[in-house]
C-alpha cells in the first residue's frame, strides 16, 4: 500500500525534522506529514541555534549523524562561543541564523534523505488496532496512512491560541492554524495534559534602526562549526546591536501591564521563567533601570530584525509606545507585533526514556508537546523519538541515552521522571556529570554508540575514527615524554621543584602551560592539527576531576542497571509513605536509578522498594 510505511512522524518542525532524518537513517521507510512542506525547518521564535547548555546538544545530534549542526552551518550569520571566560566544559557554541537559508537547507536535507517521504496534510486523529496499539493516523481530507509507530511533534499547535492584548486568536503559531482535533484525540486517550505558553516579540525594520546609537557585537574572529563534518564556515557574518530599555520604556509598561494578556487573567499556561516577556522583566524586577535588548538581523537578505529581550503580549499601540522609549528604535518600524500563544502540552511523565508513551506503544512524542521551549531540546528529543520508532517498528529494543553519557541523557531523564512545571530549557547546570559532557568531546562520546546502532554514515565514520586514532597518539605520546621539574623550570615553567618528573600530560593540566609550550620543548608534538591540541589540552585540564568523578557515574549506572519491572504493584510495597506511593505509580520508573531521582523519594523508600523486589515481589530483572 502506498500509504503504509514503518514509520510516522507528524510536524515537520525542529524535532519532526531529526525524527524522520533518524528513523530513515535507520533503514525504516518513513513518512513526515505536515501542514505545509514550505514550512519544514521554519523558525518560529528567534533565529538562533545554540547557546549555553542548547549548544551541546547541538553537537551531540551532529555526534549521532543528525541535520541540526549541518544546517547551521550553512545558515549561520553570526557565529560566537559564549561563556569563554569559563571552563571548556560550559562553554556554549551559538549562531545566529539566516532564517530563509536555514528553511531552504533543512527542506534540502529532507529532501535528500533516502527512505523517507514528505506528505502535505494535517492529521486529525490516530488509527487504533484491535489491541488498542497505534497503526497509523488520518490526515484532514479522511486519508488514512498506517505505520508500526507514529511520533507526533506538532510543536505549539495543540489548540494553540495567540493572545495580543485581549484579542486572541487561534493559531499554531502567526499566520497558520492550530491542531484540534488532534489535541481532541489525546485528551480523549486519557493523557496527562496542560496548557503551557511563551512569547515572541515585534519583528523590526532594520532601515528604520539607528544602528549608530547600539553597541555593536561582532562575530568571533574564527567561527567554529557545530559539525565535524563542516571544513569551515562559509557564509558571512554580521554583527548584531545592542540597546538598552529606559525608565520611560518601563513607565510605559508599568502603566499599561493590566493590558497584557499575562496580567489580564486571559492566560493559564506557565511561561518559561528563564525567558520572561519585558513585561515580566519590568514587573518581577522592579529595581533594574534598563534591560539589555540584541538586535539580531533575521538574514542576509532581509531587513527584519528581532530584537532578543522584548517578548511581549501587549497590546499594538502600547508596543508602539515602548519601542519609542528605546534609544535606536524611536523610529523603528514594526513588521509583525509580538504575541504570546498558549497550547497544550502532554505531561512527559506519561513517557519511558525511549519518549514512548507508556499506556499506548507505538506512540512516541517529540519536541514542545512534551512541555520542552527551544530548537535544539526538541531536536534532540526528535532524533531519540525517531531512532526508537524505527528500531521498534524493526523489533529492536528501545535504546536510551544515561546522564554520564550525554545531554540528550540528562534532558529525557528530568523530562520522564521530574516532569515540568514550566517550559523546560536546557542549561548546563542540569548536568550533575558536566565536565564529561563537553561540547568539544560530544563525537568522543557518542559517534561510535551511533555508529553500532545504524544511525552514523560512512563519511562521517572515517572521519570519527581518523580523528580518534590522532587523539590516541597525541594521548600516547604525551604520557610518553617526561620532563623533570628542573628541566621546566629551564623551559620558563612555573612548576613546584618537588622533583617529580612529570608526563607531558601532566603538564599540560597546568593552568599557565600550554600545547604551544609543549612543542617549544618537544617539537615533534608540533605535527597534531588544532582541533587535537586543543582537545588533549581540556582532558589534561579536567583529568583530576573526571577519575573522581567517575566512582559516582560508576555507582549511578550500577543503579540504572537494576531495572523494575513495569507492572510492579506499587501498593503491595511495605513502608511507602502515600505520598511516594502515588508518585511512583505515576512515574513508573524504569530503574532503580530513576526511582531515586523522583523529587520526594528518600532513602528509606528505596530500601523499601529494592528489598520488595529482591524478595521476589515484583518482577525486576538484574539486567
Ligand atoms: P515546531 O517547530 O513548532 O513544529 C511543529 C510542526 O508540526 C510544524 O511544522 C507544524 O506545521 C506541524 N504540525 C502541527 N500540527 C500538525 C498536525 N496536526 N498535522 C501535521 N503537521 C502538524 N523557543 C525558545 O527557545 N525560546 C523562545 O523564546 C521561544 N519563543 C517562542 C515563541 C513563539 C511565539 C513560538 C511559537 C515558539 C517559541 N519558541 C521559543 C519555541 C520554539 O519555536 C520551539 O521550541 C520549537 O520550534 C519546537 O519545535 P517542535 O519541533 O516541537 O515544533
Amino acid at each position: 500500500m502506498s500509504n503504509s510505511f514503518d514509520v510516522i512522524i507528524v510536524g515537520g518542525g525542529h524535532a519532526g525534522c531529526e525524527a524522520a532524518a533518524a528513523s530513515a537513517r535507520l533503514g525504516a521507510r518513513t513518512a513526515l506529514i505536515t501542514h505545509k512542506r514550505s514550512t519544514i525547518g521554519e523558525m518560529s521564535c528567534n533565529p538562533a541555534i545554540g547557546g549555553l547548555g542548547k549548544g551541546h546538544l547541538v553537537r551531540e545530534i551532529d555526534a549521532l549523524d543528525g541535520v541540526m549542526g549541518r544546517v547551521a552551518d550553512q545558515s549561520g550569520i553570526q557565529f560566537r562561543m559564549l561563556n569563554r571566560s569559563k571552563g571548556p566544559a560550559v562553554w556554549g557554541p551559538r549562531a545566529q541564523i539566516d532564517r530563509d537559508l536555514y528553511r531552504v537547507a533543512m527542506q534540502r536535507e529532507m529532501a535528500e534523505q533516502s527512505n523517507l517521504d514528505i506528505i502535505e496534510d494535517g492529521v486529525e486523529d490516530l488509527i487504533l488496532d484491535s489491541s488498542e496499539r497505534v497503526a497509523g493516523v488520518i490526515g484532514q481530507t479522511g486519508t488514512e496512512y498506517w505505520a508500526h509507530a507514529v511520533v507526533i511533534t506538532t510543536g505549539t499547535f495543540l489548540k494553540g491560541i495567540i493572545h495580543i492584548g485581549d484579542r486572541r486568536i487561534p493559531a499554531g503559531r502567526s499566520g497558520e492554524a492550530p491542531a484540534v482535533a488532534l489535541s481532541d484525540r489525546l485528551y480523549g486517550l486519557g493523557l496527562p495534559m496542560g496548557r503551557l505558553k511563551t512569547g515572541t516579540p515585534a519583528r523590526l525594520d532594520g532601515r528604520t534602526i539607528d544602528w549608530a546609537a547600539c553597541e555593536m557585537q561582532p562575530a568571533d574572529d574564527h567561527p567554529i562549526p557545530f559539525s565535524q563534518i563542516t571544513d569551515e564556515i562559509r557564509v558571512p557574518q554580521i554583527a548584531c546591536g545592542i540597546t538598552f530599555t529606559t525608565p520611560e520604556t518601563h513607565a510605559v509598561i508599568s502603566e499599561n501591564i493590566e493590558q497584557s494578556a499575562v496580567y489580564s487573567g486571559a492566560i493559564d499556561g506557565v511561561g518559561p521563567r528563564y525567558c520572561p516577556s519585558i513585561e515580566d522583566k519590568v514587573h518581577r524586577f522592579a529595581d533594574r533601570d534598563r534591560h539589555q535588548i540584541f538586535l539580531e538581523p533575521e538574514g542576509l537578505s532581509t531587513d527584519t530584525v528581532y530584537p532578543n529581550g522584548i517578548s511581549t503580549s501587549l497590546p499594538e499601540a502600547i508596543q508602539d509606545a515602548f519601542l519609542k522609549t528605546i534609544p535606536a528604535l524611536q523610529a523603528a518600524k514594526v513588521l509583525q507585533y509580538g504575541y504570546a500563544i498558549e497550547y497544550d502540552y502532554v505531561d512527559p511523565r506519561a513517557l519511558d526514556a525511549a519518549l514512548q508513551l507508556k499506556t499506548m506503544p507505538g506512540l512516541f512524542l517529540a519536541g514542545q508537546i512534551n512541555g520542552t521551549t527551544g530548537y535544539e531540546e526538541a531536536a534532540a528529543q526528535g532524533l531519540v523519538a525517531g531512532l526508537n520508532a524505527a528500531r521498534l517498528a524493526g523489533g529492536e529494543e528501545a535504546v536510551r541515552f544515561d546522564r554520564a553519557e550525554a545531554y540528550i541523557g540528562v534532558l529525557i531523564d528530568d523530562l520522564v521522571t521530574r516532569g515540568v512545571t514550566e517550559p523546560y530549557r536546557m542549561f548546563t547546570s542540569r548536568a550533575e556529570y558536566r565536565l564529561m559532557l563537553r561540547a568539544d568531546n560530544a563525537d568522543q562520546r557518542l559517534t561510535e554508540r551511533g555508529e553500532s546502532l545504524g544511525l552514523v554514515g560512512a563519511s562521517r565514520t572515517k572521519l570519527f575514527h581518523v580523528k580518534r586514532e590522532s587523539l590516541r597518539a597525541a594521548h600516547a605520546q604525551l604520557q610518553d615524554l617526561r620532563l623533570s621539574p628542573r628541566a621546566a623550570k629551564e623551559a620558563g615553567w612555573r612548576v613546584n621543584q618537588d622533583g617529580r618528573v612529570r608526563t607531558a600530560f601532566d603538564y599540560l593540566a597546568f593552568p599557565d602551560i600550554h600545547f604551544d609550550d609543549l612543542v617549544g620543548v618537544w617539537p615533534e608534538l608540533g605535527g597534531f592539527d588544532e582541533t587535537i591540541q586543543q582537545q588533549v589540552s581540556i582532558e589534561a585540564q579536567y583529568a583530576g576531576y573526571i577519575a573522581r568523578q567517575q566512582a559516582d557515574v560508576d555507582a549511578m549506572r550500577r543503579d540504572e542497571q537494576f531495572q523494575l519491572p513495569t507492572d510492579l504493584d506499587y501498593g503491595c510495597v511495605g513502608g511507602l509513605s502515600n505520598e511516594v506511593r502515588g508518585k511512583l505509580e505515576r512515574i513508573r520508573p524504569q530503574t532503580i536509578g530513576q526511582a531515586a531521582r523522583i523529587e520526594g523519594v528518600t532513602p528509606g523508600a528505596l530500601t523499601a522498594l529494592l528489598g520488595h523486589v529482591r524478595r521476589g515481589g515484583g518482577r525486576a530483572k538484574q539486567a
